[in-house]
């Protein structure tokens, strides 16, 4: 005689109001927890502020034995346990930072069967000793967090994860569940490969934040236009700033700071204290701003950030959304704002260009890189295009982001981008945006003279527009990939542009309207 499987889910429920107090499952946790609850393998993909750590921590309640959580966030560990301990978890955590005496305790509670909870960092989980122990006691199940991390295509790449692979090896019958915000499809087929996932449910939840608010905007004055839109917009609430640099992230707080903006510089290059400190600061008091390379905010969960400034241009699309998402988790309005300009474009694809990575991964972040100027320099709901890159398609325009509040005009500029390309051309494609302004504005300037361009059919054709019609007209060209940087921030013609030169394909480009209206100031100097 057999009996079918009692429901876990009243089970489930009753946990969940018990021990953290809620009412319901959010989305799609309640499958997610039935799936795991009964033995299954699943891959979860939930954005930011989702809800992913109840996915399985409640399972692992639910089940017998140890749930086994592998998080790369060593420094988040001790506040996770702790935070289940005061919900009557029993939970402990292995990784570098603890003695070997207090190593040993853990290990031995585990052995005993005295946990419901174990995170561990990956190294430490791919220990012979560690993974032996393991194979000594019931486990209830394996989740992995920030499983993106897997991927040599993700902007988080850690070798030790590609370890986990000893996972579906070792332990083949205890359920796993990989957990990660990043949903590329590259990302998720490594996921699904490492963990071996195949067949397993997948969760995917909209990638949509509605409360935040996209805007781009074009650089003139990056710290001019950060303090306008704080003083406008955000004044007293908390946000984080992100710079490329270490350097402009210490400049631009102490900006900040001698304007009267509560800020705090956080990047790599700080002491662990100064860093802890900045982050429990930033944690705690309602309206500091922390100005930051991606150093900062994987795993920091703060509700009320109200807003996420770039000032410079992310590495891809996953990053931006990341970064972006760490505003407005309460659901509250937020914004996410960014300024961007033509050195910026050339930077980055130069620094691309240049790096000793393999021609394949080149290949790929230069794919990335396309698809994240594409949105800075759309004309689009950038939300549309945001979630399309994730996968997901939305039929109608968001209404909360600048080209839907503000939509930018569109202009034919074929002619102009004739111009600027033979400009580039003539010149012998190895001149930089500045000077092929000059020629194309017809200015003699030393240099000009020297090089003889005064004489070029070029010089002088552009005369009708201003200096910054022309930045704006050769930013978009490289940032649509017909002009490629080179070395010395040279710019050269691509064989895309080849076909505009012919007048075989005409282009659209924008207007650069959407330059807030308070950075005149910078744009008249
Ligand atoms: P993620 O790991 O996906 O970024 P978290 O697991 O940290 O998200 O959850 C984000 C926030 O949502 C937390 O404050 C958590 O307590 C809350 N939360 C999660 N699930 C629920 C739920 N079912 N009901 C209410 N709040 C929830
Ligand atoms: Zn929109």
């Amino acid at each position: 005689m057999t009996t079918a499987p009692a429901d876990p889910m009243p089970r489930a429920l009753a946990a969940l109001k018990r021990m953290w107090g809620y009412d319901a499952f959010r989305g799609v946790q309640a499958d997610i927890v039935r799936t795991l609850v009964d033995g299954g393998n699943a891959l979860v993909l939930m954005p930011t502020g989702g809800g992913k750590s109840l996915c399985y921590q409640l399972p692992s309640l639910l089940r017998p034995g140890v749930g086994v959580v592998v998080s790369p966030l060593i420094a988040l560990m001790k506040d996770q346990v702790d935070t289940l301990r005061q919900l009557g978890v029993r939970a402990a955590y292995l990784n570098s930072s603890l003695s070997p005496q207090d190593t040993r305790e853990v290990e031995g509670a585990l052995a005993s069967g005295d946990l419901d909870l174990l995170y561990v960092a990956p190294e430490r989980l791919l220990l012979p000793r560690t993974l032996e122990l393991l194979e000594r006691v019931p486990l209830g199940l394996f989740a992995v967090d920030e499983a993106h991390c897997v991927s040599q295509w993700g902007h988080d790449f850690r070798p030790e994860y590609q370890g986990l692979r000893v996972l579906p090896e070792r332990f083949p019958d205890i359920p796993r569940v990989a957990l990660t915000a990043t949903a590329d499809d590259r990302t998720r087929a490594d996921i699904l490969s490492v963990l071996d996932l195949h067949g397993a449910p997948q969760f995917i939840s909209s990638f949509d934040r509605p409360n935040i608010q996209y805007r781009v905007a074009n650089k003139e004055g990056p710290k001019t236009q950060l303090l306008d839109f704080i003083r406008a917009e955000h004044p007293g609430d908390a946000g984080i700033v992100y710079c490329l640099s270490r350097k402009s992230v210490e400049e631009t707080a102490q900006w900040l700071v001698a304007q009267g903006v509560d800020a705090v510089p956080y990047h790599a290059g700080l002491s662990p204290r100064e860093r802890s400190s900045a982050q429990e600061r930033f944690l705690n008091e309602e309206g500091l701003i922390v100005c930051a390379t991606v150093a900062f905010g994987m795993g920091i969960d703060k509700p009320n950030v109200r807003f996420v400034a770039h000032l410079d241009l992310p590495k891809s699309m996953e990053g931006y959304y990341q970064e972006t998402g760490r505003a407005g988790r309460d659901g509250l309005p937020s914004t996410a704002w960014m300024v961007y300009g033509l050195a910026d474009v050339v930077n980055v694809r130069r620094m691309l260009a240049s790096s000793d990575a393999p021609e394949e991964v080149k290949r790929v972040e230069a794919a990335k890189l396309d698809a994240l100027l594409t949105y800075c320099e759309a004309a689009t709901c950038r939300r549309q295009i945001l979630l399309g890159y994730f996968g997901e398609d939305s039929a109608q325009p968001c209404g909360n982001c600048d080209v839907c509040l503000n939509p930018p005009r569109v202009r034919d500029m074929t002619r102009e981008a004739q111009m600027a390309l033979s400009a580039a051309v003539r010149s012998g494609n190895r001149f930089g945006a500045a000077h092929l302004t000059d020629i194309l504005l017809g200015r003699a300037t030393e240099k000009v003279v020297s090089m003889n361009h005064h004489t070029l059919p070029t010089f002088g054709v552009g005369a009708a527009h201003d200096e910054k019609t022309w930045r704006s007209v050769l930013r978009q060209l490289v940032s649509l990939g017909y002009l490629a940087a080179g070395e010395h921030h040279g710019l050269s013609t691509t064989g895309k542009a080849r076909a505009l030169l012919k007048g075989e394909t005409t282009l659209a480009l924008r207007e650069d309207s959407l330059v807030p209206q308070v950075s005149r100031r910078d744009r008249d100097r």
